[in-house]
């Protein structure tokens, strides 16, 4: 998933953009914020051409976790 900006029309225009993790977490910012990530957030572009890539703190702590070569509960 990634980041998707919006421009919200009232009551006057303004930028919003919605990160979206994989794992479904979703977190909006307006305004001046919109260009920056939320805290916890890691936000790194793709590939050219393509959406930058978020990820939410939960997911971040997960694959933290794995590099530091913990086990990760396996989904069933
Ligand atoms: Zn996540």
């Amino acid at each position: 998933m990634g980041v998707t900006y919006d421009l919200i029309d009232a009551p006057y225009p303004y930028l919003c953009a919605v990160y979206r993790c994989r794992c479904g977490a979703a977190v909006t910012r307006h305004g001046d914020e919109a260009g920056v990530q939320p805290p916890g957030w890691h936000v790194h572009a793709a590939e050219p051409g393509e959406s930058d890539e978020a990820v939410c703190p939960e997911c971040v702590a997960r694959s933290e976790a794995g590099e530091r070569g913990q086990t990760p509960p396996r989904p069933a």
